[in-house]
């Protein structure tokens, strides 16, 4: 067997998750070339050209390093999106994770690429799979009446999920899949430029704070993601489960409001 080498090592930790693992295969990993490696993903019938790039920009997500033939999207191709429809165009052909094989269409967000306010779900539900929209749903339309009680038509604002693409069977979306989306979401954020983000529901109130606590201790004051302000609230589906809920949210939203009209200092916590 030829000696192992670094290369080598970081290409087959980098496919072991999604690919070999899941083929099967009996590649020491550990003992592998990069041409061997190669070789194998080759017989298998994939082509790890992203991988290398993920590799050259510093991109550490395993789900990005694997492919199918059509080469991944890199974090540098991300953050150089110049603007909103060349970034969705990027999500539009992404497989940075294995999401894109069971969804019908990419959900990237919309709204005014100027907005106040970006508000970030979790994930694409099943009407927004079909349709390629976030929140069109009878979540979205509570939302649109949750934001319409702050004056804020659905138009005025941009909305958008931490992951652009529905998990199969609505289940919860795996940590491999929110980093290899996360850039995404910080480049619409670079692009956009908010006053504040409003993360509805815990999934996505903790991983914009990067915290394991509960939406209720993380309610009420203002955080900070990536530099934007972030108010985090409960997630309307969850509303149209627990109605009492919703004079809450109706608070933190005032938040948004106020912070809006630049009336008073909210930054009582940073997260
Ligand atoms: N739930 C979400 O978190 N996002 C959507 O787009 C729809 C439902």
């Amino acid at each position: 067997m030829s000696p192992p080498d670094a290369g080598g090592r970081k290409l087959a930790r980098a496919f072991l998750e999604q690919t070999l693992a899941s083929e099967g295969s009996a590649l020491m990993l550990e003992h592998a070339t990069r041409e061997e490696v190669l070789r194998r993903l080759a017989s298998a019938g994939r082509v790890p050209q992203a991988g290398a790039a993920a590799t050259a920009d510093g991109d550490a997500s395993p789900a990005v390093a694997v492919t199918s033939p059509v080469a991944a999207v890199t974090r540098s191709a991300i953050v150089e999106a110049a603007d909103l429809e060349a970034l969705a165009a990027l999500v539009a052909s992404c497989t940075r994770c294995t999401l894109h094989e069971s969804r019908k269409n990419p959900v990237f967000g919309e709204g005014a690429a100027n907005a106040r306010v970006v508000c970030v779900g979790e994930a694409p539900g099943k009407h927004e799979d079909e349709t390629g929209r976030p929140f069109v749903g009878r979540a979205g339309g509570l939302l649109d009446r949750l934001l319409m009680s702050i004056g804020l038509p659905r138009t005025s604002v941009y909305i958008c999920n931490v992951l652009k693409s529905r998990p199969p069977r609505n289940r919860d979306p795996l940590p491999a899949e929110v980093a290899a989306c996360a850039p995404y979401l910080l480049r619409q954020l670079a692009l956009i430029e908010p006053e504040v983000i409003i993360a509805f529901g815990a999934f996505a109130a903790r991983t914009l704070l990067e915290t394991k606590s509960a939406l209720g201790r993380l309610r009420g004051t203002v955080h900070r993601y990536s530099g934007y302000p972030v108010v985090a609230t409960y997630h309307p589906a969850a509303l149209l489960r627990n109605p009492g809920w919703i004079r809450p949210t109706w608070e933190d939203l005032q938040i948004v409001r106020r912070m809006l009209d630049g009336v008073g200092n909210h930054e009582a916590r940073s997260g």
